[in-house]
């Protein structure tokens, strides 16, 4: 079976202002990574909107709808310091939700083996009443709560190896002992959660911070001795990524040094797992990534070892 690539055009109108970081760029970089011959296979999908009524599975109904009343005809607005709306915001964040559940729908169906979701904004800095750290809604989670409540996979994991630690998606896991969320990231740095001892309601949460320039090593033991073992006991349904890929060295926003490898290696040891214990259903959706040659480079070892899945 096939890779599934989920994108749409909207997520390129989404434009937070000419120096905000998480910029439309990200995007082309990212398709133009994959606009290589090897990736003719993939299944190349449009993402559909979310519904409200499944943004709304993970964030309260009203500040749905209180966002997107937010979104401006013109110019923008601030929804906190560093996470900016444009006109096309409403549309990006609900086309960019909307492709962790479609993807979902296909993994499913056994239309395609895995999917990866190329969209922005990112999302999983956004807690359950707070868009916040570049994201609007929290794409994978209303991806995991579509998995669990259209297709009874009761059980859902999400591993985050973004250099960020992933501060909504553990906000919104915490009382759901069946949700496992484990996170690699770089610690002190935004948002200043993830601790170790952040364990969740049932030790459905994994924390694992690295030190300031932490590399390959540090990435492997976390992922091959604390991360993975614990997905083991888990037992999921189905695995998502949040493939963020600033922990590359060559990332202007942290100090992790991470390689391209790096990124090929551990999808690889999280597909291992997938296929062991959930017929190997994952869903990647991207993350952050900010420097636009990394970027792509890595993104583009990410796909190819879900298309060799
Ligand atoms: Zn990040």
């Amino acid at each position: 079976m096939p890779t599934a690539l989920f994108t749409h055009k909207a997520c390129f109108d989404h434009i937070p202002g000419p120096s905000h970081p998480e910029a439309p760029a990200r995007l082309e970089a990212v398709h133009a990574a994959l606009s290589d011959k090897s990736f003719e296979p993939l299944d190349r999908r449009e993402a559909p909107r979310a519904t409200v009524d499944q943004i709304a599975r993970v964030h309260p109904h009203d500040f749905v709808t209180q966002v997107l009343d937010h979104i401006p005809e013109q110019g923008v607005v601030r929804l906190d310091a560093d996470t900016i709306v444009s006109p096309g915001s409403g549309e990006a964040a609900l086309r960019a939700a909307g492709a962790v559940c479609a993807a979902v729908d296909a993994v499913v169906a056994t239309e395609v083996q895995n999917a990866f979701c190329a969209v922005r904004p990112p999302g999983h800095h956004a807690e359950p009443a707070t868009s916040m750290g570049f994201c609007i809604f929290n794409s994978v989670a209303v991806g995991a709560a579509h998995a669990r409540e259209a297709h009874n996979l009761a059980r859902v994991a999400v591993i985050d190896f973004d250099v960020h630690h992933g501060n909504g998606t553990q906000a919104i896991f915490h009382n759901q002992p069946d949700s496992f969320f484990a996170s690699t990231h770089q610690s002190p740095l935004y948002p200043g959660t993830g601790a170790i001892n952040e364990r969740g309601c049932a030790n459905n949460i994994v924390n694992v911070p690295l030190a300031p320039y932490s590399g390959t090593d540090a990435f492997q033991e976390a992922l091959s001795k604390t991360i993975l073992p614990a997905l083991h006991m888990f037992r999921p349904d189905i695995v998502f990524i949040s493939a963020g890929f600033d922990a590359h060295a060559d990332d202007p926003l942290a100090s992790l040094n991470f390689t391209d490898d790096d990124y090929a290696w551990a999808t690889e040891r999280i597909l291992d797992a997938a296929a062991s214990l959930c017929e190997g259903r994952v869903v990647s959706t991207l993350e952050g990534g900010y420097n636009l040659s990394a970027l792509g480079r890595s993104a583009a070892r990410h796909v190819q070892a879900l298309m060799a899945a």
